[in-house]
């Protein structure tokens, strides 16, 4: 282990940790925009910065590995600083149109600003002017609120694997885009959302939450996604009895935080008043409502007409194995070996 002291407190951590980790060890908050554990180390936001005594420089703490004896100070003048020459930097070609983005309350950059009392930037000059990309029906993407952090090339490229967007030009022209400056919808993109799960500001915004509630009034509610076998942890937001939105679960086992366009954005269905709330029965060609006892009733009947190989069943991956075991056992016990999944859709 290695030993070192962080604002005037002792803490000690594995050799292979950094100033970052070992900081969070003691409780200790450091800003930081392109730093995702899940994802390569990049150290390009510069907002983690801390002084290190003895060191020349300010170092990047979330890249900078820990040594013996190490004296680091997270709050020093130096580093509010230079922290608020980055946020003042930042800002300078920002739309700042926070009372109507949808990530007010969410958004890194505006806790930041106000954490270290930025209103306005000392820079004038361009502003960033591009068009939206609204070309797909998961997300907007806009880049002119982009800091350039790079977390949603890397979360594409490290976990997705789809590579869909990257980086393009240089200086004030650099801009995330996909290939060829094509809108995401001509991409590689698979619009899994996890570059908007990854967006630490209101650059890549879901479409389906737009004016449906600000962060704190909306409910989180863990659950498991009900498209496939996989059971991606979710986490819902609710605003009173409504779904406005989900993102992966990064507590959960299954998926760490990960979903596919399914769970991420298909959840419309909920609110659907087309879904079913009794069984239908087909009479004279007509699916007719009905309850549950006649539509077991006549599905007993059914069962006791067919006989072994005529009857197959379509199991579901929406269920748990447990409910899928005792489905294949009922088809077997009644002289069919026909199950198969709705996952071939
Ligand atoms: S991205 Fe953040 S700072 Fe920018 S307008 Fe939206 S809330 Fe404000
Ligand atoms: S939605 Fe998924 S595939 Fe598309 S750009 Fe974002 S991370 Fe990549
Ligand atoms: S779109 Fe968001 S995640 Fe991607 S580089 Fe810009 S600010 Fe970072």
């Amino acid at each position: 282990m290695v030993s070192l002291t962080i604002n005037g407190q002792s803490v000690e951590v594995e050799p292979e940790a950094t100033i970052l980790q070992a900081a969070e060890k003691l409780g200790i908050f450091i800003p930081t925009f392109c730093y995702d554990p899940e994802l390569t180390l990049v150290g390009a936001c510069r907002m983690c910065v801390v002084e290190v005594e003895k060191a020349r420089a300010l170092m990047a703490s979330c890249c900078t590995p820990v040594m013996d004896g190490m004296v680091v100070h997270t709050e020093s003048e130096r580093v509010i600083a230079a922290r608020k020459e980055n946020l003042n930097l930042l800002i300078a070609n920002h739309p700042l149109d926070c009372l109507t983005c949808e990530k007010t309350g969410a958004c890194r950059l505006q806790d930041y600003c106000y954490q270290y009392g930025i209103s306005e930037s000392d820079y004038h000059g361009d502003k960033k002017d591009y068009e939206l990309d609204d070309t797909n029906p998961f997300f907007i993407r806009n880049m002119n609120k982009c800091i350039l952090c790079g977390l949603c090339v890397r979360t594409c490229h490290e976990i997705n694997g789809a590579g869909a967007v990257e980086f393009m030009n240089r200086g004030f022209d650099s801009k995330v885009t996909a290939a060829f400056d094509d809108p995401l919808e001509n991409s590689s993109c698979v619009f899994c959302g996890m570059c908007v799960d990854a967006c630490p500001v209101g650059a890549l915004t879901p479409k389906h939450g737009i004016g449906k509630g600000r962060p704190w009034e909306l409910k989180r509610v863990k659950t498991v996604c009900p498209y496939c076998g996989t059971g991606c942890g979710l986490e819902l937001y609710v605003k009173g009895n409504t779904v406005v939105g989900a993102k992966g679960d990064v507590t959960s086992p299954a998926s760490r935080g990960q979903t596919c366009v399914k769970g991420r954005f298909g959840f419309d269905f909920l609110q659907s008043p087309e879904r079913l709330k009794s069984p239908l029965i087909r009479k004279n060609g007509e699916l007719v409502e009905s309850s549950w006892d006649e539509a077991l009733d006549l599905i007993a009947k059914k069962f006791k007409e067919v006989k072994g190989t005529e009857l197959a069943g379509l199991a579901s991956a929406r269920v748990t194995n447990e409910e899928n075991y005792l489905f294949q056992k009922l088809l077997r016990s009644l002289g069919s070996n026909n199950v198969d999944h709705c996952a071939r859709l």
